[in-house]
């Protein structure tokens, strides 16, 4: 059986929707805290399990039974949260030895275990709690969703300027559904034990993507690079909250140096054709959101 956390986020539906073309229902199960969000899914025969990554009691029933696991990394991303989901992630893997599943495989960040970039000391810690257990794994170090620049693509159509602090970092920034068919390829396939997959689309700098963006939307958009500082006032000033702009700011800073640069075509391997190019996943976007 395979079991999915993480399955009312965003990311996590598109996993288990990509499973249900090629696993019956009565296969998979899900981990979500709060399964009256899952209603939907139970009606159709996925076994819907209570779990919590920061109630330990409730991941021992959650993960029974269980032989192929995919954790999706928790969402305590504002100030003080590396802590919490360092603790929530070590709880979960803890709860998979215990369940003694067969197989795990993480959603982790690029190049992991050498990266500078903020966010990566906790993937690197739940990388090494997971191989500690002996269970063979797969590490599916998501580069950076499409999804996460919505915000900067809504207001450039609205006709403000794109504002970063990213210089010529580059991103390889992929749909979150390109994302999800792989990690559900790694859940059904074959050979995948032990593994690190850096999944990436093409590599650009915010000003390349910008440059689609502005070819699909037939204008201008102004571009701004800024520094740190101004950057965090700017956000601040659009009524970003307070928790969340060291984020942010440490999010620009780390593009800027290089912290997603990982070339790789293992998300092209993975998938059996390439990512869903730049100009198609933009236009999806933009049809989505407008
Ligand atoms: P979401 O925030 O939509 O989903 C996070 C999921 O984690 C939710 O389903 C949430 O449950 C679950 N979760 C949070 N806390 C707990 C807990 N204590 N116990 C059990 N489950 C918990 O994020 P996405 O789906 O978009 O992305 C998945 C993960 O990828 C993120 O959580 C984050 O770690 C990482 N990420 C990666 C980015 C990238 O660009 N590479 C960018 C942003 C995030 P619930 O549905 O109940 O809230």
């Amino acid at each position: 059986k395979i079991l999915v956390t993480g399955a009312t986020g965003k990311l996590g539906p598109k996993v288990v929707e990509t499973l249900l073309k090629t696993v019956p229902a009565e296969q998979l199960a899900v981990s979500v805290r709060n399964p009256e969000k899952s209603e939907e899914l139970k009606a159709r025969g996925v076994e819907v399990r209570q779990g919590d990554f920061d109630k330990p009691e409730t991941l021992d029933a959650a993960f029974s039974g269980i032989d192929r696991l995919l954790i999706i990394s928790s969402s305590e991303v504002r100030l003080g949260g590396d802590e919490i989901r360092m603790r929530q992630h070590a709880n979960a893997v803890a709860a998979a030895e215990r369940a003694k599943v067969k197989f795990i495989a993480f959603t982790s960040a690029p190049n992991a275990e050498k990266s500078n970039f903020f966010l990566a000391p906790v993937y690197k810690a739940t990388e090494e709690a997971i191989v500690k257990t002996g269970i063979p794994y797969s590490f599916l170090r998501n580069n950076w969703y499409l999804e996460n620049e919505i915000g900067s693509i809504q207001a450039a159509i609205a006709g403000a300027p794109w504002i970063t602090a990213t210089g010529e970092g580059k991103v390889g920034w992929a749909l979150r559904q390109d994302f999800a068919e792989a990690t559900a390829n790694v859940l059904t396939g074959n050979g995948h034990e032990n593994t690190i997959y850096e999944l990436s689309g093409k590599l650009m700098t915010h000003k390349e993507l910008v440059s689609i963006l502005e070819t699909i939307l037939g204008k201008e958009i102004p571009f701004q690079q800024v520094n740190d500082d101004t950057y965090t006032e700017i956000m601040k000033g659009a009524g970003v909250p307070e928790a969340f702009l060291p984020m942010l700011c440490n999010t620009q800073k780390g593009i800027r140096e290089g912290g997603l640069e990982v070339e790789s075509d293992d998300l092209e391997k993975l998938l059996g054709r390439p990512a869903v190019p730049m100009k198609e996943a933009l236009t999806q976007i933009i049809s989505q959101i407008s």
